[in-house]
């Protein structure tokens, strides 16, 4: 099978297409024949080699595809050849033709999803689900704050939270991006370049400030969101991309909580229980992942320089 390679880690040009064994299931695991890989911010990270994981050298990049299993190992119960699925995790690689996985790791595709939809589930749909519900506790009828609501995870989250029965408000860095975020559920979108985004924002909670806040850029955000917390308000930090500083008093006087998060930590059992939801979302149509661009498997280097571009529109997607 031809997959993506990173012999060194260091610029998107080292990723060059190869030809590769095919994988071969063992025990609990399953081969997956890939129609469509979503490309994630953290793969790039992880191929620059300033991310602390680093996997042994030579590698294939990703956790998200989605396409149709090709072979069952032993002991794997529940998943059949045929079945059209999505992958939360790899053991060979999602920028491929083939990826092995833990059966665990692959999930139900609904017929009305697309192959290109379903790879831009696993890594987004989960951090927004987990960070919503598991990490900041968030309940119908509280007001959140997506701030990066116009990329893989702000999609996703400004749709979960919808349809879950929050007060959703969002922030895009251009146009389409705003429009996009209005488009997906939320009932009000701001401008995350534009001076004083933050006072619009919290005017449109009638001043009370925010139950929750998902911060994609928390090196830059922190600081304001502390200050848009209503009472016993929390923010999750999802991404951050260095260093900030904080007046703690901003916690200490609304009972706030800063909550991290990483996907790498989650628990089986609560994956298990991201993922349920997640398809049913899928299946009932509440989900439903917009694709901004298209690329071949071979562009691979392009699309982790557009994935770190300004002016997201939805995920972008290799094509094998
Ligand atoms: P993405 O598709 O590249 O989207 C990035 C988002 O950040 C866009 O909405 C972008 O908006 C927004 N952004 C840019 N400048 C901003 C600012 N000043 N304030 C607020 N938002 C801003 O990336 P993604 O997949 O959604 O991931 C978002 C971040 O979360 C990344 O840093 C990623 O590494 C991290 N992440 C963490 C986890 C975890 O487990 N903790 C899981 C997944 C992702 P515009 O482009 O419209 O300006």
């Amino acid at each position: 099978m031809k997959a993506i390679r990173v012999r060194e880690f260091g610029p998107p040009d080292g990723m060059r297409l190869e030809e590769v064994p095919d994988p071969v299931p063992g025990p609990g695991q399953v081969v997956v024949r890939i129609r469509a890989v979503g490309v994630n911010p953290v793969e790039t990270y992880i191929r620059s080699g300033t991310y602390p994981r680093r996997p042994a050298l030579p590698y294939t990049p990703g956790h998200d595809a989605a396409g149709i299993v090709e072979a069952v190992g032993e002991d794997v119960r529940g998943v059949d050849v045929g079945d059209r699925v999505y992958t939360s995790e790899t053991v060979t690689g999602a920028y491929a033709g083939l990826a092995l996985c833990h059966a665990s790791r692959v999930h139900r595709l609904p017929g009305n999803v697309s192959y290109a939809q379903g790879a831009a589930v696993g890594v987004p749909y989960a951090t927004a689900w987990r960070a919503l519900f598991q990490r900041a506790r968030a309940v119908p009828g509280e007001t959140v704050l997506v701030h990066g609501a116009s990329g893989g995870v702000g999609v996703a989250a400004v749709q979960i939270a919808r349809a879950a029965g929050l007060r959703v408000v969002g922030t895009a860095g251009t146009g389409e991006g705003i429009a996009m975020t209005l488009r997906e559920g939320a009932h009000h979108a701001f401008d995350h370049r534009a001076t004083g985004y933050i006072g619009e924002a919290l005017a449109a909670t009638g001043g009370r400030g925010f139950d929750v806040i998902l911060e994609m850029l928390a090196n830059v955000n922190l600081a304001n969101d502390l200050k848009a917390l209503a009472m016993g308000g929390r923010a999750v930090v999802i991404g951050s991309r260095g260093t900030i500083g904080i007046d703690p008093r901003d916690a200490m006087g609304r009972d706030a909580s800063i909550v991290g998060m990483s996907l790498f930590n989650m628990p089986d059992s609560d994956r298990a229980i991201v993922h349920a939801a997640l398809v049913a979302g899928l299946e009932n149509g509440t989900l439903r992942p917009v694709i901004g661009r298209e690329l071949p498997l071979s562009a691979a280097p392009e699309s982790h320089v557009a994935v770190m571009a300004p002016g997201a529109k939805g995920k972008i997607v290799l094509i094998p």
